[in-house]
């Protein structure tokens, strides 16, 4: 069965400039990311601000240009596709924002704010467009009474459920969710994932869900891709990573979450440092300079993504057999 979404090799590398006579940094922000999405899945990018995972997610709806790399919709290259026929797509894929008081116009009303998508449609009479609206707006918990007012007027959750309206108006299949919780308080967040989950189920969506909160994830996806310095360092189903998690930057992540309770991670493990400045990434295993199990090798030799389970994979050298060691027992066999 061919995924709803292929990201290959994605890179997305930008150059920063330091001055005129300075040669140019090059910001590795996606470097060589590759997964793939199922129909019906929530998938989860999750890392530490700056990871990339937004740059992933903003490449993959060719908001901004990939370097290089491969992302396929149903089969379909969506990095070659024309402009034309990626508006097209537009209706199909849609994306949900961090912060609901910036991605909502103030000076429209609700009703414009979802007239809006329904615009490139021309099929739709005007009163059909308003039943949809209604009819949408219900769906998320509001409802007619709302039409005539600014998003000054609503709640973060209640702008959220705007949003999230916004973005499911035209039925789409594939939604890309950028830490569509972080800006809400507690308790209005669980209600906004709830209401992520039931248009699931409704509507058969696929999301691609960009956070920071392994709590959030551990509750709502079914994949979960772990992010440092631009490159997936693991991934697994959702139950497996949170059980075992492999990677020791995985490990810490998941200590710091209260409630967890990984069987592997048996003392807690504290990040030190911060993330490294990714214009000037270390060498080897990016991850050596905070990692408390890093070896000599690691600091020279970068660790390729390798199977430790079905269906998980983990950049560490620590799960990766010594290539000399096997040669050498081949020989001596
Ligand atoms: Fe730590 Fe080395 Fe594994 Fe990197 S490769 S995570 S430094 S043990
Ligand atoms: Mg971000």
């Amino acid at each position: 069965e061919t995924p709803l979404l292929e990201v290959k090799n994605l890179k997305k590398y930008y150059e920063i400039s330091r001055g005129l006579f300075k040669p140019k940094l090059i910001v590795k922000a996606v470097d060589d990311v590759s997964f793939s999405i199922k129909k019906g899945e929530t998938f989860a990018l999750v890392g530490e601000s700056g990871c990339g995972k937004s740059t992933t997610g903003k490449t993959i709806l060719r908001l901004t240009d990939a370097t290089s790399g491969e992302v396929r919709y149903k089969g379909e290259d969506l990095m070659s596709l024309p402009y034309e026929k990626m508006r097209s797509l537009r209706r199909e894929i849609q994306m949900v924002f961090q912060d609901p008081y910036a991605s909502l116009n103030p000076k429209m009303t609700v009703k414009e704010i979802l007239l809006e998508p329904l615009r490139v449609h021309k099929k739709y009479s005007a009163e059909e467009r308003l039943q949809k609206i209604i009819k949408i707006l219900e769906i998320v918990g509001l409802s007619e009474a709302h039409l005539d007012r600014y998003p000054n007027e609503f709640s973060g959750g209640q702008r959220q459920r705007i949003g999230i309206a916004r973005a499911v108006i035209l039925n789409p299949d594939f939604i890309v969710a950028d830490e569509p919780v972080s800006a809400l308080d507690v308790s209005v967040q669980s209600q906004v994932i709830n209401l992520m989950l039931e248009l699931q189920k409704e509507f058969g969506l696929t999301y691609l869900f960009i956070s920071h909160d392994l709590s959030v994830v551990e509750h709502m996806t079914d994949r979960v891709a772990v992010m440092y310095l631009g490159k997936i360092v693991e991934l697994a189903d959702t139950e497996e990573l949170f059980e075992n998690p492999k990677h020791p930057y995985t490990q810490a992540l998941i200590s710091a979450v209260p409630v967890s309770h990984p069987k592997e991670v048996k003392e807690r493990i504290v990040l030190t440092g911060d993330v490294p400045n990714p214009a000037n990434p270390p060498s080897g295993c990016t991850f050596h300079t905070r990692c408390p199990f890093a070896m000599e090798k690691c600091k020279s030799v970068a660790p390729a993504l390798t199977e430790v389970a079905e269906g998980h994979v983990t950049s560490c050298h620590l799960y990766i057999n010594n290539e000399e060691e096997t040669t050498n027992a081949l020989i001596h066999s």
